[in-house]
């Protein structure tokens, strides 16, 4: 499966969205839950694998590639979206700063889906980022965790949390740590949160750190490396790929939107010959082809080896935004039939809105960007 070609990726790709992949999504909207089979189906067709490079086990696709498949896979109900692009998305995390040894227990383990890690941040009382509180203290092989985590997706089912803290007395960017700790780690509490607004199934955890103890040698890089991992190197294409994901889940809402227009009927005239259905159907075509092009723009990038830490900040920034107008406006051509939970849109309409918080807000990208503009000005004067 790893010498598929790219269109022999993406012949696979279509054929499980519009096959089994909406009997999943019933499924999991039916009971509430992601059953272990979904994991194992999407890894079986190696789908969670298709970002990584041929000598690590994975696909050998570029990133322009990958982004092309991801924008199918976000025709999926959200959860099944959100594992795809997390699991192609995090190897790069853990990868960044991991030694041979390390490479060959997490890295490689985790692209061929033997070990699931989850990227493990958001706090209940700082800022995300150089305000973490979350606090490590050297005892002999083991470092001392003390804090809180939250919304940490996949808590109920992940191995190990890619966790980052910083040594006692440290602030800023300094002292920072990326630790791999293990779900079974003594000190450790994981408490299920109530269910999200989308995403359904999903389950998201609170994580309790009360003298919780982690070997040294699961620390990802050198002490003062923990910011680093968490955002050199990964979040860059894990922005483009969001950004991407948004191009995927607004075509379909289009798509719905479009049928819905064709098919309903009102004052005897199908409302899409309506000019004010039309209008709003070629806006949302033009948003999310402007959003895809921001996204292979950044890619592209990308896969020449340049930086494009704004540019991903602009997909991501571009693309959450248009979703929520894109979803929106198919919401409202399906008139008030797509509120109910038999409409595809409704279902839609809520995952959409999780692609706003995840990596970074739409404020946290504005201030990248700005930082970007002011940068460049203040190099012109
Ligand atoms: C479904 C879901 C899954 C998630 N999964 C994970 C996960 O797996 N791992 C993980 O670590 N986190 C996860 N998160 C957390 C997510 O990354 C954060 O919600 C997001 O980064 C925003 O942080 P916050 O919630 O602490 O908001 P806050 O930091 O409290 O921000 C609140 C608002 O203020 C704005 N704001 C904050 N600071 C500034 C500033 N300096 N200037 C201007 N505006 C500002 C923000 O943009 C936001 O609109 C998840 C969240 C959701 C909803």
């Amino acid at each position: 499966m790893a010498d598929r070609t790219f269109h022999e990726w993406m012949t696979a790709a279509k054929g499980y969205v519009e096959g089994p992949a909406k009997a999943w999504g019933d499924t999991i909207e039916k009971t509430g839950t992601v059953p272990q089979v979904i994991w194992d189906d999407l890894r079986q067709h190696g789908f969670l694998r298709l970002s990584a490079p041929r000598e690590y086990g994975g696909s050998g696709l570029s990133f322009v590639q990958y982004l092309q498949l991801l924008e199918q896979f976000a025709h999926m109900h959200g959860s099944m979206r959100v594992i795809v692009h997390v699991m192609n998305s995090l190897w790069r995390s853990v990868d960044s700063k991991a030694t041979p040894a390390q490479r060959e227990k997490f890295v490689l383990p985790l692209i061929r889906g033997d070990i699931r890690i989850t990227f493990t941040l958001t706090e209940p009382n700082s800022g995300s980022g150089a305000d973490i509180k979350t606090t490590a203290r050297r005892d002999g092989d083991d470092y001392v965790l003390n804090g809180e985590k939250w919304m940490i997706i996949f808590s109920d089912v992940t191995d190990y949390f890619l966790l980052f803290c910083r040594l006692e007395g440290t602030t800023g960017g300094d002292g920072t740590l990326a630790l791999l700790v293990p779900r079974d780690a003594p000190g450790l509490i994981i408490e299920m949160m109530e269910p999200a607004m989308g995403i359904t199934g999903t389950g998201h955890g609170h994580l309790k750190l009360m003298n919780c103890r982690v070997p040294v040698e699961n620390r990802l890089g050198d002490e003062g490396d923990g910011l680093d991992v968490a955002f050199r190197g990964f979040l860059d294409p894990s922005r483009t790929a969001i950004g991407m994901t948004c191009v995927g889940a607004a075509s379909r809402s289009l798509e719905l939107a479009a049928q819905h227009a064709q098919n309903r009927v009102t004052f005897g005239q199908p409302l899409a010959k309506r000019q004010t259905i039309q209008m709003w159907l070629a806006e949302m075509a033009t948003d999310i082809q402007a959003a895809r092009l921001l996204c292979l723009h950044a890619a592209e990038k990308f896969d020449g080896g340049e930086s494009i830490t704004t540019e991903a900040a602009m997909a991501k920034l571009f693309g959450t935004e248009m979703l929520q107008r894109v979803t929106d406006k198919a919401l409202q051509i399906h008139g008030g039939i797509g509120y109910f939970k038999s409409s595809e849109i409704e279902r839609l309409y809520r995952d959409a809105r999780m692609q706003r918080f995840e990596e970074g807000t739409s404020e946290i990208q504005k201030m990248v960007i700005a930082r970007d503009v002011l940068k460049r000005a203040s190099e012109r004067v």
